[in-house]
């Protein structure tokens, strides 16, 4: 369904216990990375950037085994439950033991995102990440980052094996972490190897780096190399596509890939902005991440998506189309409708956040101003239930399972910062 045929429709229905709307999907998470939100706020460099942060990230990576991914996910997927995420995709590449040596069970690590969403009630799509080289040139992985890494065969079998575990609400698709780790043929051997219907997730042009490196090495901007050397379509997410050219805009939006815009991790780190006006008018599917997990709300998502183009162009109200005038509800409608395409649920049966009528900022709302007054000026606090696959997760704002998951994510927190200090 494309986010112009339902403009008519009424965003929001009033129910008994209040305002009820779709769920939200994440399309973009690395759960680990929920452990070092706030702790890399600190300069250790006058020109501190994505490449320093990726320094801290590194250090707390290496930190993780079965049990604390496990720990840190649930938390994480309450909060995003009672942030009003139904669904999220988790781009995972944290596959080995920390010195690179895989687990007795190969999956182990995904397994532990699995029986993390399964304790919560969030619908996963677990995207396995295929990462072999180091960059562009197809340099070996460094020892950080060798628990990361496949060969194409170990790959597979890893991708196979979770596959076929897919349930109600388990997706498993495939991503590429990015053009500078996975080398041309590789990436061909392994698209070629997909199911039809797998979903496929990619980093790219985040960085200007990136972009100028592609560029050295293939001539090519990293979208353009991308467009030109795989048959991008509806199944394919782009993850950011930050740094885009007016063909790259165009090529994205034709193809009908969704492109996962992660504003807050993207403001956080200082990538730059979606160029979001241009690709709205040339029709583009787009959707949200929380990505470093900086942020865990889809109303900051949103909101910062808006704001980014406000700041740049001293307008107000820039993502709306000529359907309707709420910004809100164009922000919602633009998520809700790359759901299938990005995760693989197709229509997400029984997912429902109802917002609280009685929240100081819903006061005398209407079907028409619901998303809007949520979205620019309410957060989790209006958040009264959420349901996924028709089961109640979420009353009165709280996860069921609250108290017990966040004992256990502080247990886990004071190994996991203590190994850091010691
Ligand atoms: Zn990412």
């Amino acid at each position: 369904m494309s986010a112009r045929s339902d403009a008519a429709e009424p965003i929001a229905r009033r129910v008994e216990e209040g305002w009820r709307l779709p769920g939200v999907a994440n399309l973009h998470s690395h759960a680990f990375q929920r452990a070092m939100a706030g702790l890399a706020e600190r300069q250790t460099h006058p020109e501190d950037s994505f490449w320093t942060w990726r320094e801290t990230m590194y250090r707390m990576a290496a930190r993780f085994d079965p049990d604390s991914l496990h720990a840190v996910a649930s938390q994480l997927y309450v909060e995003m439950l009672e942030a009003g995420y139904t669904t999220v995709c988790e781009f995972h590449y944290l596959h080995h033991a920390p010195d690179g040596r895989p687990y007795d069970d190969p999956a182990a690590m995904s397994q532990a995102l699995i029986a993390a969403a399964r304790d919560t009630g969030i619908r996963l799509t677990l995207l396995p990440v295929l990462y072999m080289t180091g960059g562009f040139d197809g340099r070996p992985l460094n020892a950080r980052q060798a628990r990361f890494g496949h060969d194409i065969d170990g790959y597979m079998r890893l991708f196979e094996g979770l596959r076929a575990e897919e349930g109600e609400t388990l997706r498993v698709g495939c991503a590429l972490h990015s053009l500078r780790a996975v080398p041309p043929e590789a990436m061909r051997a392994v698209l070629a190897a997909l199911p039809d219907d797998a979903r496929i997730h990619i980093h790219i042009a985040e960085q200007v780096g990136e972009v100028q490196d592609c560029l050295a090495l293939r001539d090519l901007r990293p979208v353009e190399w991308l467009l030109q050397n795989a048959t991008v379509d509806a199944r394919w997410t782009l993850v950011h596509a930050t740094h885009l050219n007016d063909w790259e805009v165009a090529g994205i939006a034709k193809s009908g890939a969704t492109v996962a815009i992660c504003p807050s991790t993207e403001a956080n780190l200082g990538d730059g902005l979606f160029r979001l006006r241009d690709y709205l008018d040339a029709g583009g599917a787009w959707g949200i991440g929380s990505d470093s997990h900086i942020s865990v709300s889809p109303v900051e998502e949103l909101r910062w998506l808006e704001y980014g183009q406000r700041v740049l162009t001293r307008r107000r109200n820039i993502a709306v189309h000529g359907d309707s005038p709420s910004v809100g509800a164009t922000l919602l409608r633009g998520a809700w409708s790359s759901v299938a395409g990005s995760t693989g649920f197709d229509g997400a049966g029984g997912d429902a956040v109802v917002l609280d009528a009685d929240a100081p900022q819903l006061a005398g709302a209407t079907a028409d101003d619901v998303a809007d007054r949520w979205i620019f000026s309410g957060n989790r606090s209006c958040i009264r239930e959420v349901h996924v696959a028709g089961r109640k997760v979420v009353a009165d704002g709280v996860h069921a399972g609250r108290g017990p998951i966040l004992a256990r994510y502080r247990a886990a927190m004071a190994t996991i910062l203590g190994a850091i200090e010691g």
